[in-house]
């Protein structure tokens, strides 16, 4: 019988989500891809061995894959993703990346500085021309690695001119996709080479499963995105991915959701007397807002009752943190912002919550 399911190419992305990465339509077939536990296989086929592949792997590479345009590797975190990219460059390679992008990416780059093994030059990857002149600065640049929005300064790169001007200089284009998530930015199509997600964020979306993934258009650096992740062994449970592909199906509404949240509470946040300052690029989940001082900050995030004070974002409740607690963060993130992942919930209760909170930092 031939499949009867519409081409992936016919479809919007929200229907992506949703119908792609499912069993071929068999009389008694299981609407969801089961949970393969294996660590081998019956020789001699495809996979063989349960670090080289898993159909519940599969299916979740299957939708990441088509929503971003490419072809994805699913891993154990966003930070086995981050690694194995910086894993493919040469020994003296030269990094150009925000110098606001994830913290435990420019630890990373860090890391592999103070070994010796490459060279990270951190930027505002908002200002397009200074990206550009940090390339052509740097004879050895290999990677330019792009976050837009960044985490938590929520600035935004101009992708599709960046790719560009690196391709014309021979270097490679990463962009870490976990903010915007493949509803909102397709990063392969604006030129990018490699997308990274955090699926621990909003493609899991439930705050209960850590994994990484890799999305990549070229068949060769498939192959060694691929290879790298055969012989690190960073790979996934299947159980993870099937909660991180179960938590995918309803991307789109969680993301319309929380983004009408997010749009109106910065909205009221600009007219709140205790908030400095307000970004929220237009897009997702995210908003900063800035108060007057650090302790003012740490006073308002121990005092809501329903927002919970956490780190990590993307999930279906609302929690809100002080980045500058970490040491790691960047010392250009003022000292009083407050990154608020905004969740699903009635707008109404986030906000009478959060301007409780706010009255007593
Ligand atoms: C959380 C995060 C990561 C790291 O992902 P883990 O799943 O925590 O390893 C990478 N990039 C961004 C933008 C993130 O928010």
């Amino acid at each position: 019988m031939p499949d009867p399911r519409p081409h992936p190419e016919d479809l919007r992305p929200a229907t992506v989500t949703v119908s792609a990465g499912r069993p071929p339509r068999e009389p008694d077939a299981p609407l969801n891809p089961p949970i393969t536990m294996a660590s081998t296989y019956v020789a001699t086929g495809d996979v063989e061995y349960g670090r080289y592949g898993n159909p519940t792997w599969s299916a979740f590479e299957d939708v990441l894959g088509q929503l971003e345009g490419g072809r994805a590797l699913a891993f154990s975190s966003g930070m086995a993703a981050v690694g194995t990219v910086l894993d493919l460059l040469g020994p003296a390679a030269g990094v150009v990346a925000p110098r606001h992008a994830y913290s435990g990416t420019v630890m990373a780059l860090g890391d592999l500085e103070s070994r010796g093994r490459g060279r990270g030059t951190l930027v505002d990857i908002a200002d397009t021309e200074a990206v550009i002149a940090a390339m052509r600065a740097d004879e050895d640049c290999a990677l330019l690695w792009i976050e837009s929005p960044t985490n938590p300064a929520l600035e935004l790169a101009d992708i599709a001119a960046l790719a560009e001007a690196a391709h014309a200089l021979g270097v490679r284009v990463v962009v870490d996709n976990t903010f915007a998530t493949p509803l909102l930015q397709q990063p392969l199509a604006l030129g990018a080479d490699i997308v990274v997600h955090s699926a621990t964020k909003y493609l899991a979306g439930h705050s209960d499963v850590q994994l990484g993934a890799l999305v990549v258009a070229d068949d060769e650096v498939y192959d060694a995105v691929k290879g790298r992740r055969d012989l690190v062994g960073a790979v996934p449970g299947p159980f993870e991915t099937w909660l991180a592909l179960r938590g995918m199906r309803t991307l789109a509404v969680r993301l319309d959701r929380a983004q009408a949240n997010a749009a109106e509470l910065a909205r009221r946040l600009e007219d709140h007397p205790a908030v400095e300052e307000v970004r929220y690029p237009g897009l997702g989940g995210i908003v900063a807002m800035v108060l007057r001082s650090g302790d003012a900050a740490d006073v308002a995030v121990r005092q809501t009752r329903l927002w919970v004070h956490a780190t990590s974002l993307g999930g279906v409740e609302s929690t809100l943190e002080r980045r500058r607690r970490w040491k790691a963060e960047a010392e250009t993130i003022p000292d009083g912002l407050v990154r608020l992942s905004v969740g699903i919930e009635d707008v109404e209760d986030l906000w009478a919550d959060l301007s409780q909170a706010l009255e007593k930092g």
